[in-house]
């Protein structure tokens, strides 16, 4: 099969690329590389089947080029990252919402059945555990513009199924919960990365708040066995589907693992969230998944346990450190 991945040289595509190849499929990345880099696809580039297109999802033309060859469209090009939507508030609507609707025409008009990654950030201030798919989104104030990223999910998500519920063409939403792993960057401001090399660095490790905010975090490896297992799966059309870890844990504890796992010397200190970002910043006090409905669609259930994910993004930065500070 040939696949069209937009926004296939970020953290979480580049894995969904490895898998594809691995598998026999030919793979089209179509990326403008404002938060993923064609670096994360370079082991790859000696594989004739990955084609590579540096382009945007606002392109018609380039999006019904590609779209009009593959036999399935893997939509994950977005705004990522808590920071980098606070820096870029309209932008990051802007490719969520409008970007997302040139996608899922393009695939009405080739009739190209479409996989949308969407968020746990849509459910927003929700605290109750574990979040299943049904449950209300529970969205703050317009003027705290973090809420934004979760409405214009939410939006791709109304758009999407109303597409599928017309139908115009099969849609399946798979929610992620924290992925995190090998090449994801710190930079956007996700806690994992930042942790990690805060730790490498013996260098203060900054918990936000008084870091009893609680996250399960998932393996990218276990993200991408539940994107390949909804994407065989037919039944998963017109469905949404948590993805994520089962193990919850504190972002002060958090904190405490990467630094016993690194061996540490950092102090972790705690910085009230106003410092952080502005008095206009809200956090999600709880966020836990109930994955039993994609565990009965594709028999999933998550393999890494935080202490080897932990061990993973380790490693890895300890790389990326190594190639990148001399
Ligand atoms: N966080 C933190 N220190 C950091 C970065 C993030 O304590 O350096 C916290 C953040 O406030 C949130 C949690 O870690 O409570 C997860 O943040 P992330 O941005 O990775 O993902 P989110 O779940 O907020 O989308």
């Amino acid at each position: 099969m040939r696949y069209l991945i937009t926004g296939g040289a970020g953290f979480i595509g580049s894995h969904v690329c490895d898998a594809l190849l691995a598998d026999g499929h030919a793979v089209y990345v179509l990326d403008d590389e404002s938060t993923g880099s064609r670096s994360n696809l370079q082991h790859l580039f000696s594989n004739r089947e990955l084609r590579f297109i540096a382009g945007s999802i606002a392109d018609d033309a380039v999006l019904s080029r590609l779209v009009g060859t593959v036999h399935q469209v893997i939509h994950l090009a977005a705004a990522v990252g808590v920071k980098y939507i606070l820096e870029n508030p309209l932008q990051s609507i802007l490719t969520n919402v409008v970007g997302t609707e040139k996608v899922l025409q393009a695939c009405k008009a080739f009739e190209k059945p479409l996989f949308l990654a969407s968020t746990s950030e849509v459910y927003g201030l929700q605290t109750h555990a574990p979040l299943r798919e049904s449950d209300y989104s529970v969205i703050g104030a317009t003027s705290v513009s973090r809420w934004s990223y979760a409405c214009s999910k939410a939006l791709d998500e109304f758009m999407a199924l109303a597409f599928h519920h017309q139908g115009a063409f099969p849609v399946t939403i798979a929610r992620f919960f924290n992925t995190v792993g090998p090449r994801q960057s710190p930079a956007y401001g996700m806690v994992m990365p930042r942790l990690v090399d805060q730790a490498l660095h013996n260098e203060p490790m900054t918990v936000y708040g008084d870091g009893s905010q609680t996250r399960t975090f998932t393996h990218v490896k276990d993200c991408v066995a539940a994107v390949m297992g909804l994407i065989s799966h037919p039944e998963a059309a017109g469905e949404v589907y948590n993805v994520g870890g089962t193990e919850e844990v504190s972002i002060l504890n958090l904190a405490k693992r990467v630094k016993m796992i690194t061996g540490s010397r950092s102090e972790i200190r705690l910085i009230p969230y106003a410092d952080v970002y502005n008095h206009n910043f809200e956090d999600m006090p709880r966020r836990v998944p109930d994955i039993s409905k994609l565990e009965q669609a594709v028999h999933f259930t998550p393999k890494y346990r935080l202490d080897e994910i932990i061990a993973d993004v380790v490693t890895d930065r300890q790389r990326w450190l190594k190639d990148n500070e001399s």
